[in-house]
């Protein structure tokens, strides 16, 4: 047994002994032998082997419900016991997919969310508020508690990132990955309130003022979607900086990739940023005319996707609630206790000046939101008699139009310039000449009209996360705590821009989380001479390669969009030709093979540093992964109705398997993943040897002993 530097785990001997004599899956020595055989639905069903041939089992259900013939690595033996479920499945009889997901599932029942791979957290998304899960008194008990000496939490994992902090003097992170729905945001909220709870110190301000950055970020960054009514279209890693006190000193917000086609524009049944809403549902009505504000319906942003407000049932009746309820007799009510945009305008603004914005900055902020919708309804017609095929704006607008400038600050006639022209500089045998205005088409106006949409509307949110950063300063701090709360792998029918670079960041993530666990674990037990035979794990280097090489997706992508005339066809030729052999996989030749020229052409500029500035953001977050020691929570989505008790099997399980826990189960089934601290050997049995031994230092005494 060795001590590794992540050594957190005690397991008593006597459990670590029964897995030194299990197989994982070679039910083909028994048979009539109990298996979890595969699923469509649940995952894995439980089945007896009834007959075995050269490649395939064939077994009987249990449920009686027919057959399951299947290849010899997609059954795996289960345990005879089924009632009984365990806090760590490396705890288990044996360590398997099957067996791993009845655990959850037994658990999941019970209302037990949390559960352990040896020092990797699970998390179930329960849908429902677990009574005292996480009340102040839990948030006590875990304080100073190794992993595994209490329920499986999400309170041990920050307990424990805490504590390796202080005893290594080094910085940690905790990276929570799974996806959109999973709980995320919760767990690092979670996180957040744990460590502000238990370690927040004397200075209640920047404790305060780190919990209220949640409700600031999640007003401008999150929306509701078909999967999660409160989406963070955005990623984060928020550091928690620690004094050398041990005591919280400050924090610091990084922030990856706001969505920005989600502001001119939403899936049917989704909503745009949830600000808008706030806004028009709380302002109070002196702010609301002068914004010249207007049921959500009316504004070209907001009205594609659903325009329905939420509010909560027990929302006192205001002016504002009138309005609301004016509004919503039109769109279509839906009555939703999660998302209420009326009191979550009041949090916000609180949260606000909290967070030290002056009331001049809060104006500047509604009227730039304000400014953005009455953007969005700006359109163009034709200009008549205009050889140049030019636009104007539509004089159906020209309200639009002047609330638009007065909001944001603008003359109108030159917003309307603006909008219906661009600037080129003619260049001459390479001299550069005169700049000229060139008009614009109706669509090429409407496109510029929604990138200059976008472009404020992400500075904006640049702009607040600096400010909220200014309220947390960490200049005594001598470690942090970073959690990292990022979107998981996206798929959907149409994928985006957007989609590409959450993916490639996933890709990035997935193989560090390789490295991290699987690689330095084999490392370790090389080092120790405990030869473990090797475990293969998927490895996503092609993948990665085929982004970053020089030739890659990302190089390509930026050369393109320098082109006079770039389009999506020419790029997608110039990437088979230098990366022929990568693409085996169809489906992300459809995904290349289904954008639209129209597309690449009004994102030009954009797709250049959009995709070079992600990918230095995702370097220096990488290198920071890289230097801290780090921890892992999987967050899983049990249904896709975002019901309470509801557990989707099959779902689950390649959600399980895509964040590498079957790999991890495999190397754990062959390793050894439970250790225990010299400290705590030393502890247990010094006691009970002779006192020349017991004056060894904690190492040399557990060196002495095993000799
Ligand atoms: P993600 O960030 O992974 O997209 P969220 O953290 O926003 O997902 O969670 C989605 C929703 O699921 C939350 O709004 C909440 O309703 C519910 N939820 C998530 N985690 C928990 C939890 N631990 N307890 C209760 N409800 C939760
Ligand atoms: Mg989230």
């Amino acid at each position: 047994r060795s001590t590794g530097k992540s050594a957190d785990k005690t397991t008593t001997s006597s459990s670590s002994h029964q897995r030194m004599a299990k197989s994982s899956h070679s039910p083909q020595s028994d048979f009539g032998r109990l298996v979890w055989a595969p699923d469509e639905k649940d995952g894995f069903v439980l089945a007896r082997v009834v007959d075995i041939a050269t490649n395939q089992l064939t077994c009987d259900r249990e449920d009686g419900k027919g057959q399951v013939t299947a290849s010899y690595d997609a059954v795996f033996a289960a345990d005879e016991d089924l009632k009984k479920t365990v806090e760590d499945n490396c705890a288990l009889m044996y360590l398997n997919e099957g067996t791993l997901l009845h655990n959850c599932k037994a658990r999941y029942r019970k209302r037990k969310i949390y559960t352990y791979v040896a020092n990797i957290l699970i998390s179930i998304n329960p849908y429902e508020d677990i009574t005292g899960l996480y009340s102040k008194e839990a948030i006590k008990s875990y304080r100073g508690k190794s992993l595994g000496q209490m329920e499986p939490h999400v309170y041990a994992i920050a307990d424990k990132a805490y504590r390796e902090m202080r005893r290594y003097k080094e910085s940690q992170s905790i990276i929570v990955s799974g996806e959109s729905g999973a709980g995320k945001t919760e767990s690092q909220k979670a996180i957040l309130r744990y460590l502000c709870e238990n370690w927040g110190g004397q200075t209640t301000t920047i404790q305060q003022r780190l919990l209220e950055t949640n409700p600031i970020l999640e007003a401008f960054g999150n929306a509701k979607t078909l999967r999660n009514n409160n989406s963070s279209r955005f990623g984060k890693f928020v550091e928690i900086h620690m004094g050398n006190d041990g005591l919280v000193a400050g924090g610091f917000v990084s922030h990856y990739l706001l969505e920005k086609s989600r502001l001119c524009r939403q899936t049917k049944g989704e909503r745009n940023y949830h600000i808008f809403y706030q806004l028009i549902a709380g302002a109070p009505d002196s702010l609301y005319k002068k914004l010249m504000l207007m049921s959500p319906n009316k504004f070209n942003y907001l009205k594609h996707g659903t325009s329905q407000f939420f509010a909560h049932p027990t929302a006192k009746p205001t002016v504002a609630s009138e309005r609301l309820s004016d509004a919503t007799r039109k769109s279509g009510f839906a009555r939703d206790p999660i998302v209420d945009d009326q009191a979550d305008f009041q949090r916000l603004a609180k949260a606000l000046a909290g967070s030290g914005f002056t009331a001049e900055q809060q104006n500047f902020i509604w009227s730039t939101v304000a400014g953005i919708l009455h953007l969005g309804n700006i359109t163009f017609e034709e200009q008549v008699n205009d050889t140049k095929g030019g636009c104007k704006v539509d004089p159906a607008s020209d309200l639009s139009v002047s609330a638009a400038a007065t909001l944001l600050g603008l003359d109108t006639g030159n917003l309307q310039l603006c909008l219906c022209t661009r600037i080129m500089q003619a260049t001459k045998g390479g001299v550069k000449g005169t700049l000229i205005r060139v008009p614009l088409k109706v669509g090429e106006a409407a496109a510029a009209r929604d990138a200059l949409a976008k472009a404020i509307y992400s500075r904006l949110f640049d702009w607040i996360v600096a400010g909220v950063n200014k309220s947390i300063p960490f200049e005594n701090s001598a470690y942090y705590i970073g959690v990292l709360d990022i979107a998981g792998f996206e798929f959907f029918a149409v994928n985006s821009f957007e989609q590409f670079c959450i993916n490639y960041c996933n890709e990035k993530l997935q193989y560090f989380f390789n490295e991290r666990i699987l690689k330095q674990e084999q490392e370790l037990y090389d080092k120790e001479g405990l030869n473990v035979p090797k475990i293969e794990y998927a490895d996503n280097q092609d993948c990665i390669e085929l982004f970053e090489s020089p030739n890659g997706l990302l190089k390509l992508l930026d050369e393109e969009a320098r082109l006079p005339k770039p389009t999506s066809q020419h790029y997608t030729t110039s990437v088979f030709e230098h990366n022929k052999d990568h693409f085996r996989c169809a489906l992300l030749r459809s995904l290349f093979e289904s954008t639209e020229p129209k597309k690449m052409t009004g994102s030009k500029l954009q797709s250049t540093s959009v995709a070079a500035k992600f990918n230095s953001q995702l370097t220096v977050l990488l290198e920071k992964l890289k230097i801290t020691g780090t921890h892992f929570v999987r967050c899983v989505k049990p249904n896709a109705e975002m019901k309470a008790l509801c557990f989707d099997g099959a779902s689950i399980l390649s959600q399980l398997q895509c964040a590498g826990m079957a790999s991890v189960l495999k190397l754990m089934q062959k390793g050894y993943p439970s250790r225990t601290s010299f400290a705590d050997l030393y502890a247990t049995y010094k006691k009970l040897l002779p006192a020349d031994l017991a004056r060894l230092d904690p190492r040399l005494f557990c060196k002495a002993f095993k000799n």
